[in-house]
């Protein structure tokens, strides 16, 4: 998707700052955290939101979760914890329609979330 944001950073367009990438994924910092720690994690394939995983990305879906796994453990926060997130349409206030998963973690977290 040549007008996605996120679809620019996975093409070298945009360059975000990179915290891990795989051939399926690619995670980088969010340009206006919410926590001290606030890491976006985006397949590479352009789904535009949760409501638009089809039975074929069941694995890629997988990857994502994976992949939160293996950067809270190399960011060192794995241990104290973290939350993930994915918006989804309006009510969610999803601004980006390209799937990502927000990792927020380096504060104590209040629930539930606003
Ligand atoms: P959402 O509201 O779930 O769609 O989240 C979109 C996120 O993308 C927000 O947290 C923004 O701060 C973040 N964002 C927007 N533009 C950029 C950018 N150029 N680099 C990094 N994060 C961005
Ligand atoms: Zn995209």
């Amino acid at each position: 998707m040549s007008d996605c944001l996120f679809c620019k950073m996975v093409a070298g367009e945009i360059k975000p700052d990179v915290v891990f990438e795989n051939d399926q994924v690619l995670a980088f910092r969010d340009i206006n955290p919410q926590a001290p720690v606030h890491i976006l994690v985006i397949p590479k394939k352009h789904i535009a939101t949760l409501n638009d995983l089809s039975g074929e990305d069941a694995a890629l879906a997988g990857e994502l979760l994976m992949s939160v796994k293996a950067i809270a453990e190399q960011e060192g926060f794995s241990e104290a914890g973290y939350r993930t997130t994915i918006n989804c349409n309006r009510d969610s206030g999803q601004e980006v329609f390209h799937i990502h998963l927000h990792v927020l973690a380096g504060r104590k977290l209040s629930w539930p979330p606003g």
